[in-house]
């Protein structure tokens, strides 16, 4: 067997790894997650980038969530002629029926805000393409195939695979795949691990990382391999002292969240603060149509909650009023929201402030001092988010400069990834050292730093940073 990396390597997003080799005879090739990469100008083109292999030479894919950055490529690789089964769970094929119409929704919408601005010569250089649109998306999501955590099945003879809960988001899975490899005599299996994302421990939505026990190569992300969260305590202090204190001064907070998973945590969190009467009563706005989507689709999906989290929704169901949420639908509804002065927590998206209803959000409330910017999630370089962390004075929002004048505060605790402690503890969770590691879903520094800690504390030795693009025999 080989694998390639074709993104995801020295970078946080992008996820597609190839896998190749003869199985029980026959060649047999398959993709793990197929990834939008995100931020940055460069992202652009190296989505528009034809496949680097023929799609229709993969047997099948594997998915590990839903999030556009392991799936947002999907729709154009089956467009490109691949024809097989898309292997996940149920909840992620759920959310993948929000999260792919919004994404070729909001290339559209990209698309035509350039041609205008060509239009009017305010365009430099190449238009951004449209990679897919809705037939695409359908046709793509009628490939997916889906499988519970725990089960075993049989993409093709000679392999068989698993998912086991990753705690990442609504049906995040950590895929095991065993595959029966040819080339030795006899036949041996080999166990593949690909982490995809693994949750953060402390998160209030979702259980931590399941463990598993043996792997002969694993993959692991280390989005967070160079640091350590706070703690969930001095998350809720942050969270009551920055929402206490705006409100007080008249202020609103705005929180760009992503929609999936961060937006239900956060709701949790604030809910939970009510409830246990640090924060006064809210007045909480969502204006995002996917958030308010997947917000419903996880209160369907609450068995797979923490059970802290389950008893919280239970709570609010007989307490509304303690936590008065609504739901913005329409475009009207969202831009009522421009007039309220103070005393709104608008949640909304994008969660790097790279599109979406937030960006109007943050145009009407960074201007004034009494608002709060609430930073929950992950910045990816050279996006809005990013520069908003890293205490830009200005930021450009629809071609103009919006003067940051309201405090932004950057919550560490909330992450859906875990930190190099997390990642460490899910580590030991293996028996013995995996033959081969290959450190994945990162920034060069925190996957570098990942792959030291391991060789410090675990003692592992096979652990390489693999370049995009280059096979590696495993
Ligand atoms: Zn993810």
């Amino acid at each position: 067997m080989q694998i390639r990396f074709l993104g995801a390597a020295g970078e946080v997003t992008g996820s597609q790894h190839l896998c190749e080799g003869t199985v029980a005879g026959e060649a047999r090739r398959f993709l793990v997650d197929c990834g939008l990469f995100q931020g940055g100008r460069d992202a652009r083109e190296k989505n528009e980038r034809p496949f680097t292999f023929d799609p229709a030479s993969l047997d099948f894919v594997v998915l590990t969530h839903a999030h556009l950055d392991h799936s947002g490529l999907l729709p154009r690789l089956c467009a490109a002629g691949f024809s097989g089964p898309i292997y996940t769970t149920p909840a992620t094929r759920e959310l993948l029926k929000i999260l792919l119409p919004d994404s070729a929704h909001l290339q559209q919408a990209d698309r035509e805000r350039a041609e205008r601005r060509q239009a009017k010569g305010r365009w430099r250089g190449e238009l951004p393409e449209v990679l897919y649109g809705q037939e695409e998306v359908q046709a793509c999501l009628a490939q997916v195939r889906t499988f519970d955590y725990g089960l075993t099945f049989q993409p093709v003879p000679g392999i068989l695979m698993r998912f086991h809960d990753a705690g990442h988001i609504l049906g995040s899975a950590i895929a095991a795949i065993d595959v029966a490899v040819d080339q030795v005599s006899p036949p041996k299996t080999r166990r593949l691990v690909f982490s995809g994302d693994l949750g953060h421990a402390g998160c209030p939505l979702t259980p931590p990382p399941e463990l598993v026990a043996s792997a002969d190569v694993l993959v692991i992300e280390s989005t967070y391999g160079d640091r350590l969260h706070k703690t969930m305590d001095q998350t809720r202090d942050e969270l009551v002292e920055v929402v206490g204190h705006t409100l007080r001064h008249g202020g609103n907070i705005v929180i760009p969240a992503f929609a999936v998973g961060r937006t239900q945590e956060v709701l949790l969190l604030l809910a939970q603060l009510v409830r246990e009467k640090r924060l006064p009563h809210l007045n909480v706005f969502i204006d995002s149509p996917m958030a308010t989507a997947v917000t419903q689709l996880t209160a369907h999906f609450r068995d797979a909650l923490e059970e802290d989290a389950q008893e919280m929704l239970a709570w609010h169901e007989a307490h509304p009023e303690a936590l008065r949420l609504k739901l913005v639908s329409d475009v009207e509804e969202s831009k009522a929201l421009n007039q309220i002065r103070g005393g709104a927590i608008i949640v909304s998206a994008s969660g790097m402030c790279e599109g979406g209803r937030v960006l109007h959000h943050l145009v009407n409330n960074l201007p004034y001092r009494q608002n709060a910017v609430i930073i929950t999630g992950f910045q990816a370089h050279g996006t809005t988010g990013r520069m908003l962390v890293e205490k830009a004075r200005t930021v450009r929002l629809f071609g103009q400069e919006v003067p940051v004048n309201a405090s932004v505060h950057t919550l560490g605790g909330l992450s859906a990834h875990a930190d190099q402690g997390g990642l460490l503890a899910w580590l030991k969770g293996f028996a013995a050292a995996p033959g081969q590691v290959f450190v994945v879903h990162g920034e060069p520094e925190a996957s570098a730093r990942l792959a030291e800690v391991m060789h410090e504390r675990l003692g592992w030795k096979h652990v390489a940073l693999p370049e995009r693009g280059v096979a590696y025999p495993c």
